[in-house]
């Protein structure tokens, strides 16, 4: 067991970090406070190879393996949440479904754009009546003479108004439940396909977020992405490695809240001293810096189960689980310890904790982490009250 970096991983920890400091934090405060989607930074993170970095060089990825990936999430996460979900979404959702279930022509076609920042993707699994229940979707897919039409409404898709190619996860045989689920790539030009921007989000301002709507939407056979019936499989296979970059992203929000309530404590005097001269004050930063390091120890072991190619969906989701729940509360902690100035945006922790709250929720609620580990572990699946294992 090695707990040291190797240094190419130290080199690309320093990368992410400098981008960051110079791309994203001189920005950061006025795209959340107007709600920007900022389309020049999500070009930026591709140009640096922040976007699809564990894709294979061939298709214009970087092949990095699974710790620097999280590497790269940590540090932008740390900096931005709203950037780090452009990398999460872009890498794992999207091209690293294209990369795994793709054709060929597939891979050709959009894996060197999508990790070049030229195009983004997005990930359409949610929909209005239909969440944590994954495989209960209403999109309808309909054989046709020459393809497929997809009818059906998607909810809260990350970059789903910039997207230029959607993973549509449909239906195409109900009775044969989430075994009738298919994935398709789909043009976002295409005739009948809309999108609805989002508005009045807690957090993740800076982060566009659409409702999509398909209106008999055509698609040829080639839009199929895996095997009519592989949809349900491609879209777990995607949120097992999206969980884990959202994950390294909570700890990056972890590390800024250590690292700013460090500096605030020895700088802001009270009673004529420091306030980190206060056992109460240090406490605070104590249980934030336990929460970091576990959470961290956490995204590395799942990360290095992927790397080994080894089943890693029990440690991916006790990670994403700790990692995000920690943010939160690390980021309340923060809070705490800045006082008033930490109520206002001067200081990055009122936004940490606002785009914190959002990552217990996508990619898997945390209720639904815990009923992934508890069926894991007892082989019983408690997804559904009386369901048969
Ligand atoms: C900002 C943002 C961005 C998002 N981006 C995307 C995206 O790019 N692509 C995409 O497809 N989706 C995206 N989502 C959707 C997200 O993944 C869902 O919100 C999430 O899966 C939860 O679904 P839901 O909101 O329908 O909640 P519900 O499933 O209705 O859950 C509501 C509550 O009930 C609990 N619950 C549900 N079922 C059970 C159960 N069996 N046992 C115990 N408790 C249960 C949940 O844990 C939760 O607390 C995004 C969401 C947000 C807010």
């Amino acid at each position: 067991m090695d707990f040291q970096l190797s240094d190419e991983q130290k080199l690309i920890r320093e990368t992410a970090r400098e981008f960051a400091e110079r791309e994203i934090l001189p920005r950061v405060r006025e795209n959340d406070r107007a709600g920007r989607f900022d389309r020049e930074l999500a070009s930026k993170l591709g140009e640096v190879g922040f976007l699809g970095a564990p894709v294979a060089e061939e298709y214009g990825g970087r092949g990095l393996d699974y710790i620097g990936y999280g590497l790269i999430a940590e540090e932008i996460g740390r900096a931005d949440s709203s950037a780090r979900t452009v990398v999460s979404v872009q890498t794992s959702l999207v091209a690293g479904s294209i990369e795994k279930w793709g054709s060929e022509e597939q891979k050709q076609k959009w894996l060197p754009r999508l990790c070049s920042g030229e195009a983004l993707g997005c990930f359409g699994l949610t929909e209005p009546d239909t969440g944590s229940d994954a495989a209960n979707l209403r999109t309808r897919a309909t054989k046709t003479d020459s393809g497929w039409s997809i009818s059906g409404q998607k909810m809260w898709i990350s970059l789903g108004n910039f997207a230029e190619v959607a993973l549509i996860f449909a239906q195409t045989d109900p009775v044969l439940k989430h075994r009738g689920l298919a994935c398709f790539l789909v043009p976002t030009a295409s005739e009948g396909f809309t999108a609805q921007e989002i508005h009045g989000k807690l957090g993740l301002r800076s982060s566009d977020t659409a409702e999509l709507s398909l209106d008999a939407v055509e698609v040829g056979d080639d839009a199929l992405l895996g095997g009519v019936g592989d949809g349900f499989k491609v879209a777990m296979s995607a949120l097992e490695n999206g969980r884990y970059s959202v994950a390294a992203g909570c700890v990056g929000i972890c590390e800024g809240c250590v690292q700013s309530s460090i500096e605030y404590a020895k700088e802001r005097k009270q009673f004529g001293v420091p306030l980190a001269r206060f056992q109460l004050v240090q406490e605070m930063i104590a249980d934030m810096i336990l929460k970091r390091d576990a959470s961290r120890m956490m995204v590395l072991r799942a990360g290095l189960l992927k790397d080994e190619g080894k089943p890693n969906l029990t440690e991916t989701s006790v990670a994403k689980l700790y990692a995000t729940e920690s943010a939160v509360e690390c980021a309340n902690l923060a809070i705490q310890v800045h006082g008033g100035s930490g109520y206002v945006d001067d200081y990055p922790v009122e936004r940490y904790l606002r785009d914190a709250r959002v990552t217990t929720l996508y990619e898997g609620t945390s209720q639904i982490q815990k009923l992934i580990i508890g069926r894991q572990a007892t082989g019983i699946s408690a997804m559904l009250p009386f369901e048969e294992s």
